[in-house]
């Protein structure tokens, strides 16, 4: 790796965090690792120029990394304090991954595309994040192994349906941040106050636009 963390980057990460501030992002532990994590490292270096802008960027295998401010938007609605256990939906880049981790949560990330997974495990490690990567089938959670529950979930791709799976992988009193729908998606806030879905409680934070969450794995 011969990139490097210059001032021009801090720079725009300065100027990226006053952006989210305007955009009322308010938790100070999400500003805070907006501020220290180095997005450019998660992009290809042709992108280098573009890592700071509140944007969506290729990253392979027909995926893209979030815009910031969805990043931000989700981290915030997540209500992440230190020593939590996060499982994560759609790895993809790992940015996502990376602030969950500056926020001292405990993560476990799961993505289907091999070709991502091969490339994000090794560059979180490289970068001293200790998040645990996983390929497989998010809708399924991660049954395998049981790590679970988890205090908090959050999935990065569009979901046509709550997934069952991830719900009985949440604790009581735990929070999913998920957003559902086939074109476009809407930003689900679940608190689960318990097992029936009568005790769920579903709060809508508007509309984004997501890869589609798919069934399976992709071995390609
Ligand atoms: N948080 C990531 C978002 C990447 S886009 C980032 O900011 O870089 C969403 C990711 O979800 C893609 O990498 C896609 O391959 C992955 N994905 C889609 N369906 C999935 C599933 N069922 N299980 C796990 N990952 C999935």
């Amino acid at each position: 790796m011969t990139r490097q963390d210059t001032f021009k980057h801090k720079g725009l990460r300065e100027r990226l965090v006053a952006q989210m501030r305007k955009k009322g992002i308010t938790d100070e532990a999400v500003l805070r690792a907006m501020g220290e994590v180095q997005r450019h490292w998660f992009l290809d270096s042709a992108l280098d120029a573009l890592a700071y802008e509140d944007r969506a960027l290729k990253i392979g295998c027909e995926q893209t990394i979030s815009h910031p401010s969805t990043v931000a938007m989700q981290s915030q609605l997540l209500n992440v304090t230190p020593g939590m256990k996060v499982l994560e939906i759609g790895t993809g880049s790992g940015y996502q991954t990376a602030i969950l981790c500056r926020m001292g949560a405990k993560v476990f990330t799961v993505e289907r595309q091999k070709g991502l997974f091969d490339k994000t495990r090794p560059l979180l490690a490289a970068l001293g994040y200790r998040a645990r990567c996983f390929l497989g089938d998010g809708y399924q959670g991660l049954q395998e192994v049981n790590y679970g529950p988890y205090d908090r979930i959050i999935v990065t791709c569009g979901a046509r349906e709550i997934p069952d799976a991830l719900m009985s992988q949440l604790k009581t009193g735990g929070i999913m941040v998920i957003p559902l729908g086939e074109e476009e998606q809407e930003m689900l806030r679940i608190t689960k106050n318990g097992d029936r879905r009568e005790d769920w409680q579903i709060e809508k934070f508007g509309a984004y636009s997501f890869v589609p969450m798919l069934d399976g794995r992709n071995m390609g």
